[in-house]
Formats: structure tokens, C-alpha cells, sequence
């Protein structure tokens, strides 16, 4: 693959996921909130996660992109099958995060809230697994990774979104356990939390 390539498959399927959630992003804000959880620990956490997903790669790819191909501090020789590895990576995350979306419908949230009438999803992907869009995530920063060949812009990503899973995932499985009771640990009994049968 031609140079950049990389880096322009990294921003388109930043784009796609941004067009992806927007109408969620849009009628999520007409739904009222029931509980919120989040407050400003939450808050903290997506904007490491926003640094780490979005505001590192996107200085480091517009930088490439538009400069003169003068090395950046961190950056390593890229080699093309890495152009591969994130192609898929990033087409299953998009795929992934379209179908989470839909299942999820009015209870998702940005942040951790309920909604007026919560429903408890345990159907589609949710039967397998409890966080199948964080596990959109995790490939996404696998994808960043394995397409921007430098030191600090390629594990941002992993970073910044390892530290919201790890520092949100119990507050979220318990904001479920006092929304849904004995039907989210019956839920938890049956599922993993990201991969199926390992975690
Ligand atoms: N962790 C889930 C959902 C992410 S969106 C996933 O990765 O797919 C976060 C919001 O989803 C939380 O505020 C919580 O209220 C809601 N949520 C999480 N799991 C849910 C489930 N199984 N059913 C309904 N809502 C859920």
C-alpha cells in the first residue's frame, strides 16, 4: 500500500463512526434520564479516552498528511501488512459498533445513565457477551495501532480507552445490578464481559 493509506483508512473510519452514531447521539437527548452514575469520574474518563481515540492520531495523521515527510518524534518503519491488519480490524469495529447500536436503541448512553424506561438487552450480541460495544472500541484501538507507525499516536488509543474500560466496567455493572436485580446477575452468570468464554 502507498504511504498514507494508512492514515487516511484510520480517518475515514473515524468519520464512519462518527456517522454511525449520530442519530443515536441525537435522539439519545430526548430520551430523559432515569439514574446517572457517571458524573465527573465519567466525564474525566472520555475525555482520556477522546485523547487517546481521537486528539493524539488526528495531530499525528494531519501532521503527516499535510507536511513534508520529515520524521516525527516516536515514528517507526511501517510495514504494509500492518495497512491490512488495521483495514480488517477497523471494518469489523464499524461493523460491530452499527449492530450494537441498533440492539442497544434508546438505552444507550454517552455517559453512565439510565433511561426513562430501561430496558435490560440481552438479546443479539448482548447474549453472548455484556459490552459488545466496548469491544467495538478495543478493535478500533487495535485498528489505530496496527495503522499509525509511531511509538505515541498508535497506542494512544489502547491507552485511552483501557483507562475507561478498566475504571468504568464495575461502576457500569453495578448501576445494571441496581437497575435490574437478580435478572442482571442472572444476565452475568450467562455472559462474558467482552470476549466470549475468556473475559
Ligand atoms: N457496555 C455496553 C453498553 C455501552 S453504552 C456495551 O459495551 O455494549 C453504556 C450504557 O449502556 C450504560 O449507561 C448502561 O445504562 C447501558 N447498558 C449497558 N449494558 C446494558 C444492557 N445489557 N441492557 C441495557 N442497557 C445497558
Amino acid at each position: 500500500m502507498r504511504p498514507g493509506i494508512a492514515e487516511l483508512i484510520w480517518l475515514l473510519a473515524g468519520a464512519g463512526w462518527f456517522i454511525i452514531r449520530l442519530p443515536h447521539q441525537r435522539r439519545s437527548r430526548k430520551v430523559p434520564v432515569a439514574r446517572s452514575a457517571g458524573g465527573g469520574h465519567d466525564r474525566r474518563l472520555l475525555a482520556i479516552s477522546w485523547t487517546g481515540l481521537a486528539v493524539i492520531p488526528l495531530v499525528f495523521v494531519t501532521t503527516k498528511l499535510i507536511g513534508n515527510g520529515a520524521p516525527l518524534p516516536a515514528d517507526y518503519t511501517f510495514h504494509p501488512v500492518q495497512a491490512w491488519i488495521g483495514l480488517g480490524l477497523d471494518l469489523a469495529a464499524l461493523a460491530l459498533f452499527f449492530a450494537t447500536h441498533r440492539q442497544l436503541g434508546r438505552n444507550w448512553s454517552v455517559t453512565l445513565d439510565t433511561r426513562a424506561g430501561h430496558r435490560l438487552v440481552d438479546h443479539g450480541l448482548y447474549a453472548r457477551i455484556r459490552h459488545p460495544m466496548y469491544a467495538a472500541f478495543w478493535l478500533l484501538a487495535l485498528g489505530q495501532a496496527a495503522l499509525l507507525p509511531n511509538w505515541i499516536a498508535g497506542p494512544a488509543g489502547i491507552v485511552g480507552f483501557g483507562t475507561l474500560f478498566f475504571l468504568r466496567i464495575g461502576r457500569e455493572e453495578r448501576l445494571m445490578i441496581e437497575t435490574f436485580g437478580d435478572d442482571y446477575r442472572a444476565y452475568m452468570q450467562r455472559t462474558s464481559r467482552v470476549v466470549p468464554w475468556l473475559y
